[in-house]
């Protein structure tokens, strides 16, 4: 076991600063007390932190640290700070490094260096997306990105599917008609929020149930950077299958590329239904 306050005693340490995603202001006095102290920032964009920085007037040097240099640069910075005495903050482009972003190879790579990590607080989209959508706050899971690979992110979703918690997705503009029909596909109608441009002027929680904002996303292309919340499901309801329910199944593993028969394995497996049942209905159906 290790306690953080050890390496404090030396000044061995990486800040990992949250940035805003959106209004600017979101930027904490701590974090730009953090920003102005440190002689060097490293970021995922120098571009993008370039145009913060000016804002702010800070004027750093910068290091380029992203998702395909991550494992060497972290190394670089484990030098400047051991070896060159430096101070020395990330950030990512948006919200909190290593959610959705870069960081995390960093923070495990400081560590395993016995280099303290200091995370100073900010914003983060699904945190956002998660309160402003009015469902259950208590228990939540936080997916991240889809996989791009359409039978990767069925099987995804069929997981989840299962799940009670809250779910949170990060969603790229043009996936989002996609995904939410995918989704009302896979959950059934649930309630849902799509969350978007969060804390800037366009900033709107559309919330309703999957069937409607699919209708919306069919009819109207959304603009902006979303995030979308889908309630978890209620086991009470969702034990009962019914035959729909399992030919549905079924054909969206067979509609991604699977065999028919690895697909009725699968549902017999996650629906707990006879396979020698599924297999009747679907050959008859
Ligand atoms: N590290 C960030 C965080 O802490 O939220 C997430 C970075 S991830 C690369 C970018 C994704 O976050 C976007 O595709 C979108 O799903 C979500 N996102 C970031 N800013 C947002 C905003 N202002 N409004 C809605 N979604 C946002």
């Amino acid at each position: 076991m290790r306690r953080g306050l050890n390496y404090r005693k030396n000044n061995e340490r990486l800040y990992v600063v949250a940035t805003p995603i959106g209004n600017l202001n979101e930027l904490s006095p701590r974090a730009l007390e953090v920003l102005k102290e440190v002689d060097i920032i490293a970021c995922e964009d120098t571009r993008v932190t370039g145009v913060l920085l000016k804002h702010f007037n800070i004027q750093k040097e910068l290091l380029s640290l992203h998702e395909h240099n991550e494992k060497m640069m972290s190394l670089r910075i484990v030098h400047l700070i051991k070896d060159e005495n430096k101070k020395v903050a990330y950030v990512s482009d948006q919200g909190f490094p290593g959610i959705s972003d870069p960081g995390n190879i960093l923070i495990k790579e400081m560590l395993k260096q016995e280099i303290d990590v200091i995370p100073i607080s900010g914003p983060c989209a699904l945190i956002n997306a998660l309160v402003g959508s009015g469902l259950d706050t208590l228990h939540f899971y936080f997916h991240g990105f889809l996989s791009a690979k359409p039978k990767v992110r069925r099987e995804e979703l069929l997981t989840l599917k299962k799940k009670e918690e809250t779910l949170i997705f990060y969603e790229a503009p043009h996936r989002l008609k996609e995904s939410i029909a995918e989704m009302l596909d896979v959950f059934g109608s649930r309630r849902a929020c799509i969350a978007r441009e969060l804390s800037k002027i366009h900033e709107e929680f559309i919330r309703g149930n999957l069937e409607e904002l699919h209708l919306l996303t069919e009819n109207e292309k959304l603009k902006g950077e979303f995030v979308i919340v889908i309630e978890g499901t209620n086991i009470e309801t969702s034990a009962i299958h019914s035959d729909e329910d399992i030919l549905r199944y079924v054909n969206s593993l067979v509609d991604v590329g699977m065999s028919t028969k690895d697909a009725i394995e699968k549902a017999s497996e996650y629906l707990k239904v006879k396979k020698n049942y599924i297999y009747k209905l679907y050959h008859q159906g």
